[in-house]
């Protein structure tokens, strides 16, 4: 039984990554945070894969040493079966993720949250609830319970990307017989795709992904015989799994994509999977849901420190989630157009090019380069179109106001290319009538810059238009 609301500065909804990350954040900055959390369920815990690149949210956190020894399994890769093609993919430069379960991750970010002088209250609370709270801020991390997001959001599901995850765990006394033990497997299909994770040196976790419109889930079959069915379209899954011992499973979990059109309001955030939830081919939701209760304590510390900034702030977490959302959604599209074995409608409803996504103007940056290179003289101005502006960009703790680039193809406007600062670039280039001379007065007052990543940098500025007059 909840007891009674306790006033805070930022009352956050649900324990797990994103509610977590939050919380500690912005305890660790000074500020009197609550944090409710329904009790754990056994029902619901998940195993999951952590990319190497979560280390920088775990050192950010200050959670690493105790990451490193809850005694999850370190993965060193994956291997792939995908579009008929076979990848055993270590992790770049001998880095590691880790085989988690999301209770297990979940209940280790809930003690950091503690240890950092989060209140954590156990129990579950209703919009209203949520709403009549004593909180100058409310974030909404409930996952796809989306206690705010629901109602409030406008959750937007993404057409073609209906999928279920059906989920059992396996035992084998024998050694799996893979590449490497370690790591998370992955299986495309006719109609489906399959992925595996190890829990530990026995166990493993088997996955199939179905669409529900398409499989006989949609016409309330069984999931045990559906799972069945599904692992039986698989090559190599299937051998992996032979003669292993089912434990468990399978339990059924949504795995559908949607984006909220609403991602903040009236001193409210929705943070992590409440926000947006990416396909789980990606292996990234925790790590994105860890970014998004980064920046929703970013903007919610901005926003009580300096509460002329809140509106910029709050509007800020809403662009960038808005924005990973899409790069995830671009990038699941074209894995999946190399994953489809067949013209099933399961792969061309998921699969697809972006078109501006990736969109290469490097033969035109590298044309500029050739011509600067050629050229006496330079004679550079910014484009009538282009302009500098404050834009909001976030900081580890805050959200500022710097300038920026602002083009009409890019209203939120630009700062660096590489390491160099084009807005510092654009204001020097029109004094200078030589490439030398550019590059040593940009120098005089950025610091020591590499001249090629210069060269590119103002020639990347020349093929997009942003300086004319070459
Ligand atoms: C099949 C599948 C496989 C996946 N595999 C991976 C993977 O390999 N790697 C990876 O990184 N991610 C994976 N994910 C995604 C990952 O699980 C989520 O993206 C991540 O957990 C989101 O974190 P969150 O904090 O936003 O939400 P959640 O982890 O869902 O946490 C929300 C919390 O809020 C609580 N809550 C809900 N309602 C209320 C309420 N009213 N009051 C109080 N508390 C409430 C819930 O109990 C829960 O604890 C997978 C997801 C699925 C479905």
């Amino acid at each position: 039984m909840l007891g009674p609301a306790l006033p805070c500065d930022v009352l956050v909804v649900g324990g797990g990554p994103a509610g977590a990350t939050a919380a500690r954040l912005l305890a660790l900055w000074g500020r009197d945070v609550v944090l409710v959390a329904r009790p754990e369920a056994p029902s619901a815990d998940l195993p999951e894969a952590l990319t190497p690149s979560c280390r920088k949210f775990f050192d950010l956190l200050g959670m690493s040493p105790a990451v490193d020894a809850a005694g999850f399994v370190a993965s060193t890769g994956h291997t792939v079966w995908w579009g008929g093609a076979t990848r055993v993919e270590p992790f770049d430069g001998g880095r590691h993720g880790w085989q988690v379960t999301s209770r297990a991750l979940a209940r280790l970010m809930l003690d950091a949250a503690v240890e950092a002088g989060v209140r954590v209250v156990r129990g579950g609370l209703t919009t209203e609830e949520v709403l009549a709270w004593p909180a100058r801020y409310r974030v909404d991390a409930s996952g796809r319970a989306g206690v705010l997001a629901r109602p409030l959001g406008g959750r937007r599901y993404e057409s073609g990307h209906r999928t279920v995850a059906l989920v059992g765990r396996w035992r084998r006394d024998d050694p799996w017989p893979v590449p490497d033990p370690t790591h998370t497997l992955l299986e495309s299909y006719g109609d489906g795709w399959a992925w595996s994770v190890p829990i530990d040196a026995s166990t493993r976790a088997l996955a199939v992904m179905v669409d529900p419109r398409t499989t006989a889930l949609a016409r309330g079959d069984g999931a045990t015989a559906i799972y069945a069915a599904e692992i039986a379209k698989t090559v190599h899954l299937a051998r992996v799994f032979a003669g292993a011992q089912a434990l468990d499973g399978p339990s059924g979990w949504d795995a559908s994509m949607y984006v909220a059109d609403r991602i903040t309001g009236e001193a409210w955030l929705l943070a992590g999977d409440a926000a947006s939830v990416v396909d789980p081919l990606s292996s990234a939701g925790a790590r994105k849901a860890m970014a998004s209760g980064w920046q929703v304590a970013a903007a919610l510390n901005t926003a009580l420190g300096a509460p002329g900034m809140a509106d910029v702030a709050l509007r800020c977490h809403g662009t960038r989630e808005r924005e990973t959302y899409r790069r995830f959604l671009a990038l699941t599209r074209r894995f999946n157009a190399q994953g489809a074995p067949a013209a099933h409608p399961f792969w061309m409803d998921r699969a697809g090019d972006d078109a501006d996504e990736g969109a290469d103007d490097a033969p035109a940056v590298h044309a500029v380069f050739e011509k600067l290179k050629a050229a006496d003289a330079i004679t550079l101005s910014l484009a009538p179109d282009v302009t500098v502006e404050p834009r909001p960009a976030w900081r580890e703790r805050d959200i500022v106001l710097e300038p920026r680039l602002v083009t009409p193809l890019v209203p939120d406007g630009v700062r660096y290319s590489g390491p160099v600062d084009v807005v510092l670039l654009a204001g020097l280039a029109p004094a200078s009538r030589q490439v030398p001379d550019l590059f040593d007065k940009y120098v005089e007052r950025a610091g020591p810059t590499p001249l090629p990543e210069f060269l590119t940098a103002l020639s990347t500025a020349v093929a997009r238009r942003w300086l004319i007059g070459l």
